[in-house]
Parts: C-alpha cells; structure tokens; sequence
C-alpha cells in the first residue's frame, strides 16, 4: 500500500527526520492563507498522488508570489497528473501541499528496500540524488551505495557512519545524517514497509539534512497489524476494478490491451497472456479466479472485465482440476444472465468433464465461441479483438 508525500512526512517528523514545514489544502482558497502561515519567500505546491517523477508531469510549481501559488493550486487540484511513473490516465490530485521552498545546496537519495536476493533489508544511497535517480541507477550503478543490515540486530551508528563517509558528507553532518537513517530504519521495521525513499534529501545552505520528498510502500499482508498505516489509505489513488476485484478476491491487474482474460491459476494466467501476444494480441488485464470459483465470483469478473473501456473481446480459459468444467460453464451462463454481455466471447475448456462443460455452452441461447484447443482459442479472440 502506498501513502502520500504529506502522511509520509507526518511520520518522519514523528521519528526525529527534519522536513519541510508544509500545509495540506484541498481547496484552491486555502493557498494564500497557507503560504501567509509559512512565511518566507518561496512556496512550492506540490500534487498529492500515488506516483513518482511528479516533478517531471508538472506536479512540483515553484512560487515567488503567493498569487502564483493560488493559481498552481487551482490549476491542480481536479486535475489528473500524468507522469513518467503513471498510465496515459493519470492520477486525480485532491489534495496539494504547500510547502516552505527550501535552499538546496546539493540533493542525495536515501532509501531502505527488502533486498530478496540477500534476504537483508538494504540501505541505498546516492550522491546523485534528485529527479533522475533512475538513469543513474541504470547508467551508472557503481554511483549506487549499498549496505545491508543485519536481519538480526538494528541499524548502527557505525552503520550510519560508514554510509556517511562514502557520500562524502563532512564529519559536522555524520550526527543529523545517522538521526535521519536510524529514524527511516525504525519505520521501515515497525510498520513493515517494502520500500522506502527520500529523493531528494538535501543539505540545504544552512548545512541542514532536510527530507525534500517521500515516498513508502507497506506490505499489504502485514496490513492487519498497522491500524494506523491502514488509516491513510486513499481509495481514490486505486484502480477502481483493482480495488473491486480484491473485494471478491479476484487477483486482477488492469492492463492496456484489448482482451479480457478469465483464468483460473496465476500460471496458466501468465501463459494465456503469453500466448495472447504470441499471436498478435494483447492482454487487457492479468485475471485469476481462483481455485474454488463460484458463479457470484465468475458473475464479478466478468463485470470488471466488461467495464474495461478497451476491451474489445473476451478469453476463458479454465482448466478443470479439482472443478468441474459442467460446473463452471453454469457458472458463466449465471454470470452472463446476471450481467449481460456485450463483448464477443471465446471459453475454452480443458480437464474434468470438459466435454459436458463445452456443450451447456453450444446448447445455451448466448453466442458463445467454444474451443477445446487453446492455441485456436488465442487465434480466435485475437481477432474478434481486431
Ligand atoms: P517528484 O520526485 O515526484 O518529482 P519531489 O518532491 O522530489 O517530487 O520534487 C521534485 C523536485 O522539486 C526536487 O528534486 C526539488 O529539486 C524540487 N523541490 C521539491 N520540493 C521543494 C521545496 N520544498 N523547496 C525547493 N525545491 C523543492
Ligand atoms: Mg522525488
């Protein structure tokens, strides 16, 4: 689960990381009012969304005057921000902070990741820090500092010191530079965080370690032991199908393609989609239904896939394992009395009672293409999708 720039520095304030002083507004009338409050003579209002790279998108405006800062506010709140990290639709900015504009004298990266390959949770930093951490990353990795911590004891002052040295911070910085890595750390492990990253943490000219950004992803399954991670959830920055699909326990990924897929298994999942591109399509979303399926469940997937705006035509592929293929062809007939349809559609049947399975679909009053052969299938749909 991710959170906002703003929720992530409520919590670095609370474990000792200096940031910016800032005010959330979600109306435009509130700006002027907002940047009275914080004084100084710079502002930067700054979009609210799940996604990185806002800087980029135009999501991070500059402001000398404060009537500047009003009209940023109005320009992006209701708006959409599309940036590098989003898809073409763009995530809605309802809220925007205004933050006090900082002196940079220079922008790092700190960030604190489960590395999987060494099973460590791993500090990474960079003295290259800003809006293009990513080229480095990818162009020049050795520029990527990487210490990992271990799993057994807490984050060290010699830890921080060793990290601090090889960012070449001056020795009057190692005591701010250790209070904000020690404050990421027990974050990262109290509330069960996946990833964490201030891009750019700066040293501003008053030789102050200020967090300019924020960024936090939480493990979902670790959720039901963060009450107070849980809270900040902001439902609007979801895929609305994502987020509806959880609900019924479906695992569905939306995806920018134009055939829907129905599948029961993640694997067989991944090879349908494979196998959907392999001759000439493309995938609208990543659907599995599960092992146990009921028909309220195949009733649901089928809602969300024919609520895509781009789908075109739709691909079901079951395998009958431990279910029965008669069973789940009365599943897709319910389904299909229940919400309609309005796509062309191709189910393909493979396993216990297949054949029973295939004809209730032939002898139904739906135009419903059936195959037992799932190569023909994925030709098939692929160009219905035309
Ligand atoms: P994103 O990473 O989504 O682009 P950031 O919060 O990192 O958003 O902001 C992008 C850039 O804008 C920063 O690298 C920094 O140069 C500038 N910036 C952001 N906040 C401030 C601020 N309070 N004062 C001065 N510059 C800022
Ligand atoms: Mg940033």
């Amino acid at each position: 689960m991710h959170i906002h720039e703003y929720q992530a520095k409520d919590l670095f304030k609370n474990n000792n990381i200096k940031v910016p002083n800032f005010v959330v507004v979600s109306s435009a009338k509130k700006t002027a009012q907002a940047c009275e409050k914080l004084g100084g003579l710079v502002w930067v209002v700054k979009a609210q969304v799940h996604a990185g790279g806002r800087g980029k998108g135009g999501g991070v405006i500059v402001c000398k005057e404060i009537k500047d800062a009003v009209n940023a506010s109005k320009k992006l709140l209701g708006s959409k921000l599309i940036t590098p990290q989003t898809d073409s639709n763009g995530q809605p900015i309802n809220e925007v902070i205004i933050e006090a504009g900082q002196d940079i004298a220079k922008e790092l990266y700190l960030g604190l990741l489960v590395d999987r390959g060494s099973e460590r949770i791993t500090v990474l930093a960079s003295t290259e820090g800003g809006m293009d951490i990513e080229q480095v990353a990818s162009e020049t990795p050795e520029k990527i500092i990487k210490k990992k911590i271990d799993p057994l004891g807490k984050i060290t002052l010699e830890d921080c010191i060793e990290i601090a040295n090889k960012l070449n911070l001056d020795a009057s910085l190692h005591s701010q530079f250790s209070q904000t890595l020690v404050g990421l750390f027990n974050i990262f492990t109290e509330h069960d965080a996946n990833l964490i990253e201030i891009n750019p943490l700066v040293i501003t000219g008053n030789n102050e370690i200020i967090a300019l950004d924020g960024k936090i992803d939480f493990d979902d399954n670790a959720l039901y032991r963060n009450e107070s991670i849980l809270a900040l959830r902001d439902i609007a920055q979801e895929d609305e199908r994502e987020r509806s699909a959880s609900e019924y326990q479906l695992n569905y990924i939306s995806l920018d393609g134009t055939v829907g897929c129905m599948v029961n298994g993640a694997g067989l999942a991944m090879a349908t989609m494979d196998l959907i591109e392999y001759h000439g399509g493309s995938p609208a979303n990543f659907l599995d239904v599960g092992g146990g399926t009921t028909s309220e469940r195949v009733a649901k997937a089928f809602e969300i896939i024919q609520s895509g705006d781009n789908v075109k035509a739709i691909l079901v592929n079951i395998f009958g394992g431990i279910v029965r293929c008669d069973l789940i062809a009365n599943g897709i007939l319910q389904a299909i009395e229940k919400v309609g349809l309005s796509l062309p559609i191709v189910v393909r049947l493979e396993g216990t009672n297949a054949k029973e399975g295939l004809e209730i679909l032939n002898e139904s009053q739906f135009e419903i293409i059936t195959e037992a052969d799932l190569t023909k299938a994925a030709q098939q749909v692929v160009e219905m999708a035309k």
